[in-house]
């Protein structure tokens, strides 16, 4: 498969505990590369934008809440088959259910604060990456 690329955030809970380190570590490991990053306070209305697909879910408003209590490390992850994989190295929605390894069973504190964000599908990286990053932030080496 020809080099993709994924949408990646670590959340408040993760930057707050200072594991923005291990996390990339955990990526970089498994081949992917960081492209872009940013650092940002993600206002109230961006955050809605981009999880736009749950809002009718019981869970919307405490999430937008959360996702917006502090900074978050936006990214562009590339590398091989890149969406799946980065799926594979976050691990469960649910860190309880996470795998031993995954960045939501070594960081993740609750189903909600799980320490990373991750796209779905490749459809979803294309809209995620382009609601947070210009091309010309995107380094493509
Ligand atoms: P994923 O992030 O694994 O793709 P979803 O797309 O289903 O998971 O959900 C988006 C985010 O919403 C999750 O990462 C998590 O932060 C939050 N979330 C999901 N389910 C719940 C829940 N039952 N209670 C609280 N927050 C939830
Ligand atoms: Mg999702």
């Amino acid at each position: 498969m020809a080099t993709q690329q994924t949408f990646s955030i670590i959340k408040p809970n993760a930057v707050s505990k200072n594991v923005i380190g291990p996390i990339i570590q955990k990526f970089e490991e498994n081949s992917l590369k960081v492209a872009a990053a940013k650092l940002v306070v993600l206002s109230k209305a961006k955050c809605e934008e981009f999880y736009a697909e749950h809002k009718e879910r019981p869970f919307f408003g405490e999430l937008v809440s959360f996702m917006t209590s502090g900074p978050v490390l936006l990214m562009v992850l590339s590398g091989e088959n890149a969406v799946l994989k980065n799926r594979e190295i976050m691990g469960a929605t649910n860190p309880a259910e996470a795998a031993e390894g995954t960045i939501r069973k070594l960081f993740g504190d609750s189903v909600g604060e799980n320490a990373v964000h991750g796209s779905d599908s490749e459809e979803s990286a294309n809209r995620e990456i382009s609601l947070f990053f210009e091309k010309n932030e995107i380094v493509n080496s």
